[in-house]
Order: structure tokens, then sequence, then C-alpha cells
């Protein structure tokens, strides 16, 4: 019997993409092995951290790199960073800020429910900009002059959240953010691929950057990556260590942590909620590796076959493939339904309540639309879903 039998746990087949709620996507056998291998050694977690740092700086063109419990995990204690710097008195007053700088510009459209990562660090949000590009009633967006105009000297960062549509342009903010001595903390969980965004953002002046280990990476559902200065990622080590150490016993792998910095140790910092073990570290350090040999191009053509044997079973349906030229995208299949016959929600929870349960993506539902993403499909469930979704329309 399996885990999930033993557990009276049904598994599903997921045809939405790495969505938490549905428990993220398939790891490779090459990233559950290096975690079970991990799992059989003890070693000094801050020495794995800055192994990790290295290979996470190498991978981003980052001074440093970290690994917490999620791209969310690193938002929080990125922003702890930027609050506290290497002041261990204000990493141990966390999420009380008095005093301190505790605030965040944001542009006003980029806010979302993530951002409670942050506020959770004890930064409040100073919104700025009109999306009026939303409202339909205009065509701009937030721009880098009111991101400098609400710079005081309160403000701990900038916090950008990265999406194809976000403005201003990340250049453009990290330019004003600095010119001012703030920095600016990015958002990109979910902007893998295409694989130059591993670089992008700091390229184009981000102090820090977080991305989902569990989604397009491939690794490990509870891990994310921050990358980023040097400085910012060692605060923000020292307020996710476990440090309950005599300090003059205290010996932190110096390309991580520089002791001579500090005046001392804080102990159990707010990133202490954000663990990740020997075994997701491992684990994301795998996957990013393998991330980076398979390539956008190969990544692409195998989604794509996928996406083609769903087509090849709803011959007949009113189907297309998005993103199919763009080797930087996740292509998908859009199936528009016919009103008459069946809706997106009928469809998807039909599917969803399967004997062999399939998860859409009904995001797009209210234009008729159910999406199929290849991204977290194994072997031989193209043609699962396709077929089960074919069976489904032609009996409507
Ligand atoms: C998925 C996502 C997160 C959270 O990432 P986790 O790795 O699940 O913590 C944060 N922000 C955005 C924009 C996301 O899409």
């Amino acid at each position: 019997m399996t885990v999930y039998g033993e557990l009276g746990v049904r598994t599903l087949i997921n045809a939405k993409g790495a969505a938490t709620r549905l428990s993220g996507g398939i790891m490779r056998p090459e990233v559950s092995a290096a975690m079970v291998e991990a799992s059989q050694a003890c070693v000094d977690i801050a020495e794995l951290q800055a192994a990790a740092s290295r290979i996470i700086a190498e991978a981003t063109g980052a001074e440093a790199g970290y690994v917490a419990s999620g791209a969310s995990a690193c938002l929080l204690i990125g922003a702890a960073a930027c609050i506290t710097g290497l002041d261990p008195g204000r990493m141990a007053r966390l999420p009380d800020t008095t005093g301190m700088k505790n605030e965040c510009v944001m542009v006003r459209s980029q806010r979302n429910f993530y951002d409670h990562a942050i506020r959770a660090a004890g930064l409040s949000i100073v919104e700025v900009g009109l999306p009026d590009r939303y409202a339909g009633a205009g065509v701009r967006d937030a721009e880098a002059w009111e991101i400098d105009d609400a710079i005081t000297g309160r403000t701990a960062c900038v916090f950008y959240v990265a999406d194809a549509q976000s403005q201003p342009p990340v250049a453009e903010v990290t330019a004003v953010a600095h010119a001012r001595g703030v920095p600016v903390l990015v958002d990109a969980a979910a902007q893998l691929p295409p694989e130059a965004n591993l670089r992008r953002f700091i390229a184009e002046g981000a102090d820090l950057v977080a991305f989902s280990g569990g989604k397009a990476l491939g690794g490990p559902q509870a891990s994310g990556i921050l990358a980023g200065r040097r400085d910012l990622v060692m605060a923000a080590a020292l307020q996710h260590l476990d440090l309950d150490v005599f300090w003059d016993m205290w010996e932190p792998p110096a390309g991580l942590i520089d002791k001579a910095r500090l005046k001392g140790a804080p102990q159990h910092g707010i990133g202490r909620s954000c663990k990740a073990g020997k075994e997701e570290i491992v684990g994301l350090l795998t996957a990013l590796r393998l991330f980076i040999a398979e390539g956008d191009a190969v990544r692409h053509a195998r989604w794509l076959k996928d996406c083609e044997t769903v087509v090849a079973e709803l011959d007949g349906f009113l189907v297309t493939i998005t993103g199919s030229n763009d080797t930087g995208a996740v292509p998908t299949v859009e199936i528009t339904l016919d009103p008459d016959r069946m809706s997106p929600t009928e469809l998807c929870l039909r599917l969803q309540a399967g004997e062999t349960a399939v998860a859409l993506d009904p995001a797009q539902r209210d234009k008729g639309v159910v999406t199929v993403n290849p991204m977290c499909l194994k072997p031989g469930e193209a043609k699962l879903v396709g077929g089960q979704i074919a069976q489904l329309l032609r009996q409507s």
C-alpha cells in the first residue's frame, strides 16, 4: 500500500500547476534520492547553508544566497533583514519595530495576500500609484517618481512583486530606491521559467530576490531561495539559524556570516518558524542544478509534448495551446467550453470527483475557459487527462 493509501488520502493528477493547496508538483527521482541521502547524516546546518549560498550565488549572479521553507519564508526573513541590518538587539525585538525603519513602499497594483510575509516581519506597507489601467479608466500604473516620493527616513525597503505586467520596470525602481539608500526586495516566487530570471532581477539591481523551490524548479514543496546582497543574506541567516550557542564557541562559516561585524549573536530570530531542514536544502540544490542543466528549450519541448497529447484527445473541441513558441513560458492547453453543454465549474468539479481525480485550472472560468497546465504531470498522465475531459464533454 502507498503512504497515501495507508492514510486514506486520495492521490490526484495535477493538471493545474504547482499550487500549494494541491501539494505542489512532482520531484525528480534524483531530488528525492538526494533528500533521502541527506537524511542519513548530520551536518552543521550553517555550513550547509554556506554551501547553498555559494551555489545560489553562482546560479543567480548574487553575492550570496540562502534556503528557507518557501518563497514566502524567504520574503519574511528578507524583510526582517532590511529592518534590522546586522543589529542583534533589533533582531531580538522583531516583530516589534518601535524605533526602527519599519515602512515598506509598494506599488498598489502589486498588493497580494502573499505580502502577509513582509507584514509578519513588522513592516507596514505604504502603497503608491493608482492602477487605473486595471480599472479600465486609464493606461498608467505607478511610476518610479511616485516610489521616490514615498520614501522617507522610515523606509526599510521597497517591495516589488515581479510578474509580466508589473510596473514600473524593476530597473527603474532599483534606481530610485538606491539613490535614496533603500534596498529593494523582489518577490519572484513564480517567475521561473525562464531560467534567465534566476539572474535577471539581481542584474537589474534587486538587493534581495525570493524564488519558490516547489514550483517550476522542481524542488521540495517546502523550500525557497533567497538571493542577494551579502550583508542582507547574513542578516536573514542570523534570524533564521538556530543560534543557541555560546558566543566564544561559535565559529560560523565566514562565507555566510562575518562574526567580526557582530557585537553579539541573537538567539532564535523571527525566521525560526521558517525552518528548512538538511533534506530540503539538499533537495533544493539538486533541483536547481537539474533545472539549469535541462534548460528552457528541452523543458519547454517536454511540456509542449504533453500539451499536444491532451489536444490530440480533444479532437473536435475548441482548444488552443498558449506559449507554444516561447521557450521561456510554460505552455498550456486552453479549452473553450460550449456554455449550453457544460460550464467550466461543472467540468472541474466532476473531474475532481472522478475515480482518478484530476485537478484543472479554473482561473479563466468567467471566460468559459478551463486550462490544463502540464508542469506537474507525470509520464502518461497527459493522455489520461485529455481522455477524461473528452469523455465528460462528449457525454454532456
Ligand atoms: C507562490 C507564490 C509565493 C509563495 O511561494 P512559496 O514557495 O509557496 O512560499 C509568493 N509570492 C508569489 C507571487 C507566489 O506566486
